[in-house]
Formats: C-alpha cells, sequence, structure tokens
C-alpha cells in the first residue's frame, strides 16, 4: 500500500507568530479529523523550523520538511541551508525540484539528483517537484518532457533508493494559477510516471511510490483529484495557509 501524504508548502510566506497559530490548529483539527492513513507534511520557510517542530514533534499525523537544501553539509554557500542543519531540527522531508526554484534560481536536474542523493542519505524523504509549462502542454510533449525530468534526476537511484522518493506532479500552468488540471489530466499523468517507474525498476517499486498532485488543489476539487487511482495525494500551495482548508484536503 502507497503512503497517502497531503503535504503544505507555505513557500515564502506568514511571520512566526502566524506560522505557529497556523500550526497549532492543524495540529489540533487533525487528531480527530484526519484519518490516520494520511500523513500530513508542514513545509514551512526555514526559520520557522525549530517553533514548528516544537508543536508537531510530539505526535504522528503531522511531520516537518522543508522547502529546499543545498547539496553540501556545510561550507562557504552564503544563504544555504544543509541537509544535517534541517535533520537537526526535525525536518524529516524536503521538497526539491520545485518549478519557481527551477525557474528562479536556475535548478537543473543535475543538481536535484545530487540534492536527492544527500537528502536520502541523511535518512530524510526528498519530495521531488516535476511538471510542465502551458506551452510544453499545448506543444503536446508534456508526458515526454515531465518523465524526462524523473529519468534525469532519480533514475540513477537503486531500486531501495526510489523507494524512499515521494514525487509531486506540479503543472506550471495550475500553480497559484486557479486552474486545476482536470482528474482525468492529473490521472494520465500519473499513470504515466508510474509506468515510466516500472519499466525502469519494477511494477512493485513503481506501485509503492506516492505520486502528489499539486497545482490550485482546494477542498473542493481534492476529492476528485484523489479518488484518481494513481493519485496518492497532494502538494498544496495557496490552501495550506489556511488551516480549515488544508485539514479539509486531507480529509
Ligand atoms: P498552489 O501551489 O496550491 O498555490 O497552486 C502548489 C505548489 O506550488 O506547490
Amino acid at each position: 500500500m502507497r503512503k497517502k501524504i497531503v503535504a503544505g508548502n507555505w513557500k515564502m510566506n506568514l511571520l512566526p507568530e502566524e506560522g505557529k497559530k497556523l500550526t497549532s490548529e492543524i495540529v489540533n483539527m487533525a487528531g480527530d479529523e484526519v484519518p490516520n492513513d494520511v500523513t500530513l507534511v508542514i513545509c514551512p520557510p526555514f526559520i520557522h523550523l525549530e517553533s514548528v517542530n516544537k508543536l508537531t514533534g510530539d505526535q504522528e499525523k503531522v511531520f516537518l520538511g522543508a522547502q529546499n537544501c543545498h547539496t553540501e553539509d556545510s561550507g562557504a554557500y552564503t544563504g544555504e541551508i544543509s541537509v544535517p542543519m534541517l535533520k537537526a531540527v526535525g525536518a524529516s522531508y524536503v521538497i526539491i525540484g520545485h518549478s519557481e526554484r527551477r525557474e528562479y534560481f536556475g535548478e537543473t536536474d543535475e543538481f536535484l539528483a545530487k540534492k536527492t542523493d544527500k537528502i536520502l542519505s541523511a535518512g530524510m524523504t526528498p519530495i521531488f517537484c516535476c511538471g510542465e509549462s502551458l506551452e510544453q502542454r499545448e506543444g503536446g510533449n508534456y508526458v515526454s518532457f515531465v518523465t524526462d525530468q524523473i529519468s534525469n534526476s532519480l533514475f540513477h537511484l537503486s531500486a531501495d533508493e526510489i523507494k524512499k522518493v515521494v514525487i509531486a506532479y506540479e503543472p506550471i500552468w495550475a500553480i497559484g494559477t486557479g486552474l486545476t488540471a482536470s482528474p482525468e489530466q492529473a490521472q494520465e499523468m500519473h499513470e504515466a510516471i508510474r509506468k515510466h517507474l516500472a519499466e525502469k525498476y519494477n511494477q512493485e517499486i513503481a506501485n509503492s511510490i506516492s505520486i502528489l498532485y499539486g497545482g490550485s488543489c482546494k477542498p473542493g476539487n481534492a476529492k476528485e483529484l484523489f479518488a484518481c487511482e494513481d493519485v496518492d495525494g497532494g502538494l498544496i500551495g495557496g490552501a495550506s495557509l489556511k488551516s480549515r482548508d488544508f485539514v479539509d484536503i486531507a480529509k
């Protein structure tokens, strides 16, 4: 059985007190409202990690994640945060390859391959983002664009390693735009990703990997998206900043 995951990507939002309030609300509601087989992950900006960890540390439903990491453990990388630092403050997940980082910070498939290795060797879980632009979708080559992103950054991993990766399919045209992929569009891509994983590894391994959908996912559309056979949860941006919406999506 694949893990069902709903991860909140706060992006560059919320001051520390706001982050604590939101986390407390989520933890309180999640206990009763979110089914036990669903894992919630909160991915706040770095400065929130310690305070969010204090609020999530004692329970088993809500976990802490980061939005990025560097490939080195320490050194002269001004402004960067390393994987051992994230681990030390309680993070167990790290989002990598978000389209905003690929676009604004020039992150390449090769760099993301190194980040993946670093996160896995620390015993943490990468949430590897992939997704096509509107131009690529309209050009018709969107499936191969996304499966290439996966091959380039993940296919050097062993079978044991790939099983520990979570994949998030986030069509760029749906992120923060209010335009969501239809359940059919999401399922088409998730199925193609799983097939691609099965061809490289095997069907059993492909079946064990959680593939999340991201892009304007909200309480009103989560149910039909998550009902798709190959959609195992979501990576939530805007709606993760409201406790009620985030928990409703997970429900
Ligand atoms: P959104 O963002 O839910 O605001 O569209 C998703 C994401 O970028 O992870």
